[in-house]
């Protein structure tokens, strides 16, 4: 069954409410290019409604709640999530242009784990040291919530990078603002149904729209206390900016270019094995993807000979299809800015060994390709494709476990993912001293 024509609305303060503009966004299946629904377009207006409804719910009970209170309701939301996860891969699929039988196996597991794991860790959250420091006195730290935590979410993995972020947010005390991205706001909605019976009002809510005004807006507002974005290395120093006014806490987890070494003893059918999966799983739009293989003088020529067949034996089509390895890229936008990268890297001496162009077909297409450049520092070298090109880790690239932090260095941000210590990030550490007389 595919998803009907619905019109949505956002999620503030425990109900359903159109945009204060009453305009509405398509949102579309790039595997097929038709129109699968629609959402609110938000304003500025919104983005107030929502913050005040966080923050009501922060003030009004939320931040006083007990770990064991939230972390109750999180596992109910893990259920939740479990309980209808054919549903979510399905809507992720069509949305995304995921592969479905991917999407069920390789993301809905991780997403309910993530989410029990932080149920689980709103438990054992601690202060480090209590003791006393100075005579007379004693002293204790305390982990406090920080308020609302605005969560802006990426398009390629629209309820991973979801569950990521109100993970620990929520489990730390603090309510949330989601903004999914424009392309791909379906399944945050669909998280939202599940949510309005298992929190409290206003402690989650989801507004839909564009990057300006509402992502913007949530940034700019003063009643949020810490944003967190998953996005584009610009959007990242974009929104760093915008928050210095109000000195908000930023969480940055930003674009990426991850290399893989290769030297000449290595296991070559090893190594294609890895890059096919590591460079091409979700059609290579992953900011831990594997595009750019750095081989060894000796072992170049033989991985290149062995890797363009690995590419071609890729399965591209129907997401719907259980055999299907790679689906559509998502949106018009990321064809022309893959091809984009392909086209002036040819220009600029690149050699194209298979792919290289867009799938004719209705819908946002583009072959698996590998290219070889012309030099080091070329821009297909050292900027982000996010799509299915490679150009040609320790060993692995893709596997990700909850318990382990996952974040950038340098440009690719600030601020980690997963983990106790995405945990301790959505908190601030309170010294509390008291006198013993
Ligand atoms: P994007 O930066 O275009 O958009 C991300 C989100 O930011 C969207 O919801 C968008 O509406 C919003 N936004 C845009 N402009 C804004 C602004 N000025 N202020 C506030 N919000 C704004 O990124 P994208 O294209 O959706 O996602 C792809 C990027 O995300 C890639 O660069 C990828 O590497 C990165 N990514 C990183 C990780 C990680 O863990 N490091 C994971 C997934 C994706």
């Amino acid at each position: 069954m595919s998803t009907t024509l619905r019109r949505h609305e956002m999620f503030i303060g425990g109900e359903w409410t159109p945009s204060t503009g009453g305009d509405m966004q398509e949102v579309v299946n790039p595997a097929t290019g038709k129109v699968i629904a629609h959402v609110p377009k938000g304003t500025d207006k919104d983005v107030d409604r929502a913050v005040n409804a966080a923050r009501k719910a922060f003030d009004g009970g939320w931040s006083d709640s007990t770990p064991r209170d939230r972390s109750e309701r999180m596992l109910k939301l893990a259920e939740a999530i479990a309980a209808n996860g054919d549903e979510f891969a399905r809507i992720e699929s069509e949305n995304v242009g995921k592969p479905l039988a991917a999407t069920k196996s390789e993301e809905i597991p991780p997403i309910v784990d993530c989410i029990r794991f932080f149920a689980g860790a709103a438990r054992v959250l601690e202060g480090r040291a209590t003791g006393e420091y100075m005579s007379g006195f004693t002293s204790m730290l305390r982990r406090e919530p920080l308020g609302v935590v605005g969560s802006i979410a990426p398009w390629n993995y629209p309820l991973m990078m979801a569950a990521w972020k109100i993970g620990p947010a929520l489990a730390a005390g603090n309510t949330v603002v989601l903004k999914p991205s424009e392309w791909t706001p379906l399944t945050a909605l669909k998280l939202a149904e599940l949510a309005a019976d298992i929190f409290p009002p206003g402690v989650f809510n989801v507004i839909t729209g564009d990057g300006e005004p509402v992502g913007a807006g949530i940034v700019r507002h003063p009643g949020v206390s810490m944003v967190s974005l998953t996005g584009d290395v610009a959007t990242g120093k974009e929104v760093a900016r915008a928050a210095a006014s109000t000195l908000k806490r930023v969480h940055l987890e930003l674009g990426g270019k991850a290399p893989v070494i290769v030297f000449d003893d290595a296991d070559l059918d090893k190594v294609v094995e890895w890059i096919k999966i590591g460079g091409y799983f979700n059609a290579g739009q992953d900011c831990t993807a594997a595009t750019r293989v750095i081989a060894g003088s000796h072992i170049h020529e033989k991985l290149l000979g062995d890797l363009v067949p690995a590419v071609r034996s890729l399965k591209v089509g129907d997401p719907m299809s259980d055999d299907t390895e790679m689906g559509p890229l998502v949106s018009e936008e990321q064809v022309t800015r893959v091809s984009g990268f392909v086209e002036r890297a040819k220009k600029a001496g690149a050699e194209v060994l298979i792919g290289g162009a867009r799938i004719k077909k209705a819908g946002s297409w583009y072959e698996p390709t590998v290219v070889v450049p012309k030099g080091p520092t070329d821009e297909i070298v050292t900027k982000e494709v996010f799509g299915p090109v490679v150009t040609v880790r320790i060993n692995t690239h893709i596997p990700l476990v909850n318990e382990m932090p996952h974040g950038g260095y340098k440009q690719s941000g600030y601020g980690k993912d997963m983990s106790i210590y995405s945990l301790e990030e959505y908190t601030q550490i309170k010294h509390v001293m008291a006198s013993l007389d």
